[in-house]
């Protein structure tokens, strides 16, 4: 009997009601497993998101959760070889799996180090530093993000059944939202192993994820402005569910990723024999046939110049050629099938769409050879490559996506003209310019980056480590204005704030630091009782605050420094030279020489908590210091962010220097690692 798919909800899987649809093998058309999501409660598993998920999640701070998503990735790594023997069913050749599948895990992985590295070990994530809104400074705004207090509801596509939930479910969990995930139908038997995985684990408190296989029926009625909804998919689709009454009134965060006519422009410098022409050859083969073209950044444009299209098309030709189709659980396959008939028979007629305004010059026909599988059974479809004569006339070619292994070479005779086809897509995900003259990058970067979410640059020089056109990283953002949705996924953090509300906060230096756990100018400065340096991790307190004796700067001191570092430029060593700088009345100390004494001045030096210093951030000099001037030093406990199960946490410090008329004459953070209690007992 077929295996009927399970959905969770309220941490439990369920069945829906009926016999559901039939899901069938991408490779040779024999039954996977059934869906449905009939008699599902909607509304009760909003609630329990809402209730119990988001309530779970935000108990955890941003490196909890961090550290969740990392023990998550771990256990899906070794699970994984059952998803890669599942995936095949989808078409999927083993390196697409790699991409759906390790790829997906790779994104928790890089989620959770970048969330421990770059968010606090809190609740609330401030955005940017306080602005400066009244003369005294006593009354600043701080933008801070706190996670949305409803459910993200996750509605992916079919091609990265994996890849496409964790790339979404990881920011999401960061942020502190439970998710609701419904996969696209084809291919979720996929998404809903991998969900199993992930509930066995563990790892995940009650209510961060559920999963609807089949429709979501009322889902979206019961939607508040609490609840965000990120949809991967067709633009048809995407207009649709973003008009939905629910999603008006209620303003619900909607981002989509879409359709995309990505394009990929050969620089007119890139002429055959050179390495950037056999860059661009294998590139469009790659992004053409890598999971059989269905990839939503995959090339579809071509544009090459003019004098050398024909080339560039002869060598696709004899590219494409090369690339062996069939079961894609064959080592000798490069392609395998496309993720059903349907889908097959869709591609079909959009390259009889294409072909009303182009000629097929490499494939586009049904009798070609497969490897170890039956084309009559399975939705296999032979790459096809058009040519369009007159691009900036043929409508067809910027706006028909065709969902498989097909592309189309556009000729252009200028730059401009490059520009102009490839913005006819009217935004894409993905764009990308193989060139070795970076004037000519510079020009098309410039003239296409509004219509792109993303470009790459390939050239001799990078091209052996480049990512390629089409992959999207967890780093950089995903999604694209105008056709590509007009969405934007991932980026790092920006990703998580996607599932955050930003507030701007305004009050007092106090207050401010109150709220973010970050001291702020203007704060109190607290008696910390012996020197901040004698304290560990939990002992300090923030606003903790050493001001140093004053020391002065003698004319020596300027000489010495710059005989020992070697370091000799002339507004410090020469007298006339530096009194011609507009700045300057004569000799100043080196910035490098102020902050060295700063630290002579602030550090207790003795054996204590205080580990390391491990750098500064934003060093300015606000004033020059000239030989007779005195300094002090307020070193205060801006933040700390515990390191768990390391031992020590890291403490920020504001540092400010001031001269003999109490004028700041340089400030800065400066970063130190301090141990905890249980740490320096063992050391001491
Ligand atoms: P689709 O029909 O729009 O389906 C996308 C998702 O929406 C599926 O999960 C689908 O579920 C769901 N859906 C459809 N109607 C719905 C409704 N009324 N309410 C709630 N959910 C609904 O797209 P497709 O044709 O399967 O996918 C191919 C398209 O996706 C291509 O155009 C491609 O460009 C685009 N795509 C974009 C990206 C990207 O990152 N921008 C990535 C991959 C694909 P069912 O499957 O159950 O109908």
């Amino acid at each position: 009997m077929t295996k009927k798919l399970g959905n969770l909800v309220l941490d439990r899987w369920v069945e829906g009601d009926g016999d559901g649809t039939a899901l069938t093998s991408a490779v040779d058309g024999e039954a996977v497993a059934t869906l449905t999501s009939d008699g599902l409660d909607f509304a009760g598993i909003l609630d329990h998101a809402r209730r119990v998920g988001g309530s779970n999640l935000r108990k955890l701070t941003f490196h909890e959760r961090g550290e969740m998503l990392k023990a998550l990735a771990q256990y899906l790594m070794e699970h994984k070889q059952e998803l890669y023997t599942l995936s095949t069913q989808t078409g999927a050749t083993r390196s697409d799996s790699w991409v759906d599948i390790d790829g997906g895990i790779s994104t928790l992985f890089v989620f959770s180090s970048k969330s421990r590295r770059e968010m606090p070990n809190d609740h609330v994530y401030l955005d940017g530093p306080p602005e400066q809104i009244s003369r005294n400074g006593t009354f600043l705004g701080q933008h801070i993000c706190t996670p949305k207090l409803g459910a993200a509801i996750h509605i992916n596509a079919f091609n990265f059944p994996c890849w496409g939930m964790l790339e979404k479910l990881a920011p999401a969990l960061i942020a502190g939202v439970p998710a609701i995930v419904k996969p696209a139908s084809s291919t979720a038997y996929l998404t809903e192993l991998m969900v199993r995985r992930i509930q066995a684990s563990g790892i995940l408190p009650d209510g961060a994820l559920q999963l609807i296989c089949g429709g979501v029926s009322d889902l979206f009625d019961h939607l508040n402005c609490q609840d965000t909804i990120a949809f991967t998919g067709s633009k048809g689709t995407a207009e649709f569910l973003q008009a939905h009454p629910r999603v008006v009134s209620d303003s619900v965060a909607f981002t989509a990723e879409t359709d995309s006519l990505n394009s990929s422009i050969l620089g007119p410098d890139a002429l055959p024999g050179t390495p950037e022409f056999d860059l661009f050859i294998k590139e469009v083969t790659r992004e053409m046939t890598a999971k059989a073209g269905q990839k939503c950044t995959a090339i579809r444009r071509i544009i090459a110049p003019a004098p050398i299209a024909g080339e560039v098309v002869e060598a696709l030709a004899r590219s494409l050629g090369e690339i062996r189709i069939g079961n894609p659980a064959s080592t000798d396959v490069d392609m395998g099938a496309l993720a059903s008939q349907g889908q097959r028979a869709e591609v079909r007629d959009r390259v009889k769409a294409l072909a009303s305004q182009a000629d097929i010059v490499y494939g586009g026909h049904d009798e070609f050879d497969v490897v170890d599988a039956d084309i009559g059974k399975g939705a296999f479809f032979m790459p096809t490559l058009l040519h369009c004569e007159n691009p900036l006339s043929s409508a067809a070619v910027h706006s028909v996506e065709a969902f498989g292994p097909v592309s189309t070479v556009l000729p252009y005779t200028s730059l401009d003209e490059a520009i102009e086809l490839s913005r006819l897509g009217e935004g894409s995900l993905a764009g990308s310019i193989v060139t070795n003259d970076d004037g000519v990058a510079r020009e098309l970067v410039l003239g296409t980056a509004a219509y792109h979410g993303r470009m790459v640059v390939i050239n001799r020089h990078c091209a052996a480590e480049s990512t390629g056109h089409g992959s999207p990283l967890p780093h950089l953002v995903h999604g694209g204005p105008g056709r590509a949705g007009g969405g934007e996924e991932m980026g790092g953090i920006r990703g998580v704030k996607h599932y955050m509300q930003r507030t701007a906060i305004q009050g007092s230096p106090q207050t401010l630091t109150a709220i973010g756990h970050r001291w702020v100018r203007g704060a109190d400065q607290l008696d910390p009782g012996v020197h901040p340096f004698r304290k560990t991790f939990e002992q300090l307190a923030i606003g903790d605050t050493v001001v140093t004796d004053s020391r002065e700067v003698t004319l020596d001191d300027i000489q010495h420094f710059a005989d020992f570092t070697g370091d000799t430029f002339y507004a410090h060593t020469d007298e006339e030279a530096a009194a011609k700088n507009p700045f300057f009345e004569g000799r100043v100390a080196h910035g490098y020489l102020i902050v060295s004494f700063a630290a002579g001045l602030f550090v207790d030096p003795e054996f204590g908590p205080v580990l390391a210093n491990y750098g500064v951030d934003d060093l300015r000099f606000a004033q020059p210091v000239n030989y007779g001037d005195s300094l002090r030093v307020r070193l205060s406990c801006k933040q700390k962010t515990l390191r768990a199960g390391t031992g020590y946490g890291e403490v920020r410090w504001d540092a400010e220097i001031t001269n003999q008329d109490e004028e700041i004459v340089a400030r800065y953070d400066v970063l130190t690692m301090v141990a905890t209690n249980e740490q320096w007992a063992s050391v001491q």
